[in-house]
């Protein structure tokens, strides 16, 4: 029988406590603390807004009632708080670099057509870099054309797409490339995608620009900041809730 001896376990449990408590103490009155020495500014204060937003920074890009911030807004239809696709592509007046963006997505609810011809649109970072939109709920392509794809490039990690019909979120974080004085890509374009709240591209490096008809290449010379484009594949896809924050690393005190 061991349960008379001291290192029965609750005096055990005490012991351990007590020792912890005074390596604790030991360290607070010998050990100076790190510190970065780094003379930071405050972080701006924001205001996270509703879930799926807008936060109090970002630039509302489309709230359901006019696409007057985008070149071809005019030809789609806008209803019931939500944009559709009709026409052509739109593509914003003003242009972004790095940036955080958020969409909601839904393909029409009436499956019609198959692979490629179901639900297709995109999102396109600077013009250029397409996120593709599909409904990919049990509807096979090829995997690099799939809801989430990078077009071409890669497929998402994962399919997390909703049912047709059904509203889908994505939330991007796009850092463009950088470039030397002679054009040649010293950082490439990377892209983190969360589909749903899923993570589905986690901070892929494209390999240039996404094509339909030829391999991926960066364009020489490329801008600092584009259009983001959305496009107009014959599907009558639907949109609400569009917004984007351009991305400025933390600031330093003046
Ligand atoms: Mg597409």
């Amino acid at each position: 029988m061991r349960d008379g001896s001291f290192w029965h376990r609750p005096a055990r449990g005490v012991m351990i406590v007590l020792l912890t408590g005074v390596t604790l103490a030991v360290n607070a009155a010998f050990v100076d603390e790190y510190k970065s020495g780094i003379n930071w500014a405050e972080p701006v204060v924001v205001d996270p807004g509703p879930a799926g937003g807008p936060p109090s920074d970002a630039r509302v890009l489309f709230n359901g009632k006019s696409l007057d911030q985008w070149q071809g807004g005019d030809k789609w239809e806008i209803r019931d708080g939500f944009a559709v696709s009709k026409e052509t592509g739109i593509n914003t007046k003003d242009s972004f670099g790095d940036c955080q963006l958020h969409l909601e997505w839904a393909s029409p609810e009436k499956v019609e057509g198959e692979g490629q011809g179901r639900g297709n649109s995109g999102v396109y970072l600077m013009g250029r870099y397409e996120v593709q939109i599909l409904d990919s709920f049990i509807n096979k392509t090829y995997f690099d054309g799939q809801a989430g794809s990078l077009y071409k490039q890669t497929p998402p990690m994962v399919n997390a797409c909703r049912k047709p019909g059904e509203w889908q979120t994505y939330d991007i974080i796009f850092n463009a490339p950088r470039m030397d004085d002679r054009g040649k890509v010293i950082k490439p374009a990377t892209i983190t995608v969360l589909h749903n709240g899923v993570l589905i591209q986690n901070n892929f490096e494209f390999k240039g620009g996404t094509f339909f008809e030829r391999p991926p290449a960066y364009d020489n010379p490329h801008p600092e900041k584009g259009p983001i484009h959305i496009q107009f594949h014959g599907n009558p896809v639907r949109f609400r809730n569009i917004w984007v924050r351009e991305i400025k690393p933390a600031p330093l005190a003046k």
